[in-house]
């Protein structure tokens, strides 16, 4: 198997010629720190509201969407799921205007894959919910519920235990619920075929050329990297979860955990005896979360979102490489589908998450209202950054429309504790919900200290799970 830090998505895309390092002084209209989705949805948007805007990108990697963006599972969903939860911190019109966004988001990015010809996967899919466990039966009631109650119940439909069968056969699954109008893609594709759109439309990137201090100026701001600056009359920081490094602007509120994919070689034979060929995607219902999904190639990935918190935000380490992790998510793709016994798990990758208290997505506008930072996706950005983008756009363009007012800019969030107690907490916590969950799937009763444990994020006001 090979193990890497960028995984497989990033190898099967191909390179791409990087543009150089930024030297010297830049001004711009819009500064945009951070080349994964966020900032390239926020370039690209801010391109298209005023094509004669001077945009600037810089990244700190060698190439654009080599983080998270060109890592990830590939689930390309709106936010149905989520509603009621978002409909508990923001109110009923509110969280339906974000879900419509969501949703609306997911066919944008089809759309644009279509119109300019970026051959990134996309396919439209049902995102379907699993019970794995008679403790996680109905965990998708409220949702259902929020959407029924809200006037969407084509959002979300429920499935029985024989439903969920008929879309993927494997002994692990209980009933379910599905989101139809969902989609996969190919990460990796999706972040190259992006930033040559942006080259196309005159964005200028600067790519190996990471942000070291990001502070006001006079009428805008200024970043600085090794080799130059930008000025700008405003920015926009989507630099992930290195929004919570010491000095970052999210640092009181953001956790960073990580999650990692295993995938399998091809195996359409198998796909087709255990009838998964309608390209869902999948999740259980966990806490810490398996993932799973095909490819175009009949291979199976399957990610477990239960790494380890990093202290602070190091981003590098075992948030990205973790053999351990990769173990623990190549024995459970065995157990939920004991037909791919004898066949091999080829490629191993993982990555940081940005995960919020509450779960959602946050922008955040930092004093005196001259740029923002976007963050808090907890591992479902693919979908949703591109609306976080577009409201980036618009927040940066002075335009008040209703990107710029959607409920997720400066909404409330608790602040998580400063380090290292934030580190020592979340890990218990992890562990805690680990043993429980653990004790779960094999139906027996949690032990009473870890489901204590369990529960302390929601007596902090946390908001664990969807
Ligand atoms: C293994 C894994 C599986 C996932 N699966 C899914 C999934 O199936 N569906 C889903 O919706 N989401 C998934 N996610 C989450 C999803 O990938 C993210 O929510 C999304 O990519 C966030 O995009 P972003 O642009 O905000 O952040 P990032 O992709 O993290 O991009 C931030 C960029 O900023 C750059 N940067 C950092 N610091 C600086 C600096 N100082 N200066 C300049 N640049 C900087 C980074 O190099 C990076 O390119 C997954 C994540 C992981 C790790």
């Amino acid at each position: 198997m090979e193990h890497t830090r960028l995984g497989y998505w990033i190898e099967e895309a191909g390179e791409a010629v990087a543009r150089p390092p930024l030297n010297g002084r830049v001004e711009a209209d819009v500064l945009v720190a951070g080349g994964g989705y966020t900032g390239m949805w926020s370039a690209w948007y801010a391109k298209q509201l005023e094509p004669g805007a001077r945009i600037v990108l810089l990244e700190s990697e060698p190439l654009c969407g080599r983080g998270p963006s060109g890592r990830n599972g590939g689930f390309c969903n709106a936010m149905w799921f989520s509603l009621a939860s978002m409909r508990e911190r923001w109110g009923d019109a509110p969280a339906l205007e974000v879900a419509a966004a969501a949703e609306r988001a997911v066919a944008r990015i089809g759309a644009f894959c279509e119109e300019h010809g970026v051959d990134a996967w996309f396919r439209p899919a049902g995102y379907v919910q699993v019970s794995t466990a008679p403790a996680h039966d109905g965990a998708w009631a409220r949702a259902l519920a929020a959407c029924r109650e809200l006037g969407v119940p084509q959002m979300l439909q429920p499935l029985s235990a024989a439903e969920v069968q008929e879309r993927c056969q494997s002994p692990a699954f209980r009933a379910g619920a599905v989101s139809p109008t969902s989609a996969t893609l190919q990460p990796a594709r999706l972040a190259l075929g992006l930033r040559a759109q942006l080259l196309a439309a005159g964005v200028e990137i600067f790519e190996a050329s990471p942000v070291r201090s990001f502070r006001e100026a006079p009428d805008g701001v200024e970043a600085r990297t090794p080799g130059g600056s930008v000025r700008a009359a405003r920015g926009v920081l989507a630099i992930g979860s290195a929004a919570k490094s010491r000095r970052g602007p999210l640092r009181g509120r953001l956790t960073v955990a990580s999650s990692h994919i295993v995938l399998t070689e091809p195996v359409p034979e198998v796909l087709e005896r255990i009838g998964w060929t309608n390209g869902d995607c999948i999740t259980d219902s966990r806490s810490l979360i398996h993932y799973f999904r095909t490819t175009r190639d009949g291979r199976i990935a399957f990610g477990w979102g239960g790494g380890r918190i990093a202290a602070g935000a190091r981003t590098r380490g075992r948030a990205e490489v973790d053999a351990d992790v990769a173990a623990v998510a190549t024995a459970h793709l065995y157990d939920y589908f004991p037909a791919l016994r004898g066949r091999r798990v080829t490629h191993a990758w993982g990555g940081p998450i940005d995960a919020s208290p509450t779960h959602l997505p946050a922008v955040t506008t930092l004093p005196p209202h001259r740029a923002w930072v976007a963050a808090g996706y907890t591992g479902n950005g693919v979908g949703p950054s591109n609306m976080v983008g577009r409201t980036l756009a618009a927040l940066a363009l002075d335009r008040d429309d209703d990107h710029a007012h959607l409920a997720f800019v400066d909404a409330r969030t608790p602040r998580v504790p400063p380090e290292p107690f934030h580190w020592l907490g979340g890990e218990s916590i992890r562990l805690g919900i680990l043993r429980k969950e653990e004790a779960e799937m094999q139906n027996r009763q949690p032990d009473p200290v870890s489901s204590a444990v369990a529960r302390v994020p929601g007596l902090l006001g946390f908001h664990i799970g969807r």
